[in-house]
């Protein structure tokens, strides 16, 4: 049994020391420039290639950790440095998870790699699951895959929203019905390969945070893809829609209700992880400040009513990450999440980003108001975290109906 320790090995050290070097080095000093434009930053994803951040290889390190830290620690990281530019460079990771939790070996060896291109043709990839009817009620998903028996092939139709790299992406992963009886238990997924006809990028939206990771609606017009892009297969598709028909019929044709909202317990604590990071670097820039900026002939954190606010920022900070290092650690593990503990750390973790950025914004007065000091960017970005893989209010819904055991609505 190993010794309880809070501290980081040697390697962990190491790698967040090297991830925080490219973060502070490569990241920050480029991060209101790539805000301001709205555009993928693809020199910095190019640059992350290089040195080997932006690649599967990088990620299925940090993820084997068996101490659960080692993707926590790398959000946090590169967070850090700036949200917007890091969600590119990790956007492209939610559709390789999508291949690698649901794909065949060969699906994984053909796909992943061009997700990530190479360093000198940077690729990136989109996972599209929301649509315009279905953003926290996933069971309501209107895409449609049919299967053309006489082609091999599926055929989609539908519209996607809010997909990070839709459009721009090299692969896109496309989550359809394939049963509509069935509710998210008749979903599955697609690989929608380069170059398909039919897809298309529709509206790009313009954001008020994490301006430089690009957002936009997919069109998908009678998508042709061969068999071979169902992710995991035909016969397994058979196989789980067989069985979800057989529960759904033991339980009186009651159309199959949302599961969705809770299986992404295991993933939540990462996005928690970059909602640390980026609270971690507003309370940084406000402590500074309070310690410089002098009003009433002394420094302003000389003042309780601005050091108290500081020790709360901390405080909070410290709360967030123990609750995103505990979820990790469990998910790693395979501990049971019996009081649904991913969704706590990403509820924690992103309010807290959300209430330090404010706090950062109020301690630097007219200059946090401004787009000359990086925290009024911080603030903006921030409110990304308590919105996307699950609002605060469907972590509150999982936590409670996790705890109590009721249907809470
Ligand atoms: C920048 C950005 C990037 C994104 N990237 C992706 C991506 O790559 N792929 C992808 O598939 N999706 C992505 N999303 C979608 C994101 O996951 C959804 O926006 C999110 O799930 C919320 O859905 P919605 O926006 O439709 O809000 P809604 O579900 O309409 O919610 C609106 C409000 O109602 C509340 N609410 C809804 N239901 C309940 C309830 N039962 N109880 C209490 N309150 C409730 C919500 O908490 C929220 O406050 C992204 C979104 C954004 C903004």
């Amino acid at each position: 049994m190993a010794e309880f320790t809070m501290e980081l090995n040697d390697e962990q050290r190491e790698v967040r020391d090297w991830l925080h070097g490219f973060a502070a080095d490569v990241i920050r000093p480029a991060a209101a420039e790539w805000d301001e434009r709205e555009e993928t930053p693809w020199p910095v994803i190019q640059e992350a290639a290089k040195v080997g951040i932006y690649s599967l290889d990088f990620y299925a390190q940090q993820y084997f950790d068996p101490t659960g830290l080692g993707i926590p620690m790398a959000m946090e990281e590169l967070f850090w440095g700036d949200a917007g530019i890091a969600l590119s460079i990790v956007g492209t990771g939610l559709a390789a998870v999508g291949v690698l939790a649901n794909g065949t070996e060969e699906q994984i060896g053909t796909w992943i790699p061009q997700m990530y291109g190479d360093q000198n043709d940077v690729k990136v990839a989109a996972f599209c699951s929301s649509e315009p009817d279905a953003g926290s009620d996933v069971a309501s998903l209107r895409t449609r895959a049919v299967y053309d028996e006489a082609k091999d092939e599926w055929v989609i139709n539908g519209t996607k929203t809010w997909a990070t790299n839709g459009g721009i992406a090299n692969v896109h992963v496309v989550v359809a019905v394939v049963d509509p009886e069935l509710g998210s238990k008749g979903h599955a997924s697609f690989i929608v390969p380069p170059g398909t006809p039919g897809l298309s990028q529709g509206q790009k939206f313009k954001k008020h945070g994490i301006r430089a990771s690009h957002t936009a609606e997919v069109v998908l017009d009678h998508v042709r893809v061969p068999g071979s892009c169902l992710l995991g297969g035909k016969e397994k598709l058979d196989q789980r829609l067989a069985r979800a028909r057989e529960k759904a019929k033991a339980s009186g044709g009651e159309r199959v209700k949302n599961a969705a909202m809770a299986t992404f317990e295991a993933s939540r604590p990462a996005v928690g992880a970059m909602a640390v990071g980026t609270a971690r670097a507003a309370y940084e820039v406000a402590l500074d400040y309070a310690k410089t900026r002098e009003q009433f002939g002394r420094p302003i954190i000389d003042n309780q009513g601005v050091a108290f606010q500081l020790a709360d920022m901390r405080t909070r900070i410290d709360a967030a990450r123990l609750l995103v290092w505990r979820a990790s650690w469990m998910a790693v593990n395979g501990k049971p999440f019996t009081a649904a503990e991913g969704s706590m750390s990403k509820l924690f973790a992103s309010e807290t980003a959300k209430k330090v950025t404010a706090q950062a914004v109020q301690i630097l007065g007219g200059n946090g108001y401004t787009r000359e000091y990086p925290v009024e960017r911080m603030h903006r970005d921030s409110a990304i975290y308590t919105i996307f893989e699950g609002t605060s209010e469907i972590q509150r819904l999982v936590i409670a109906r996790t705890l109590s055991g009721m249907p809470i609505r």
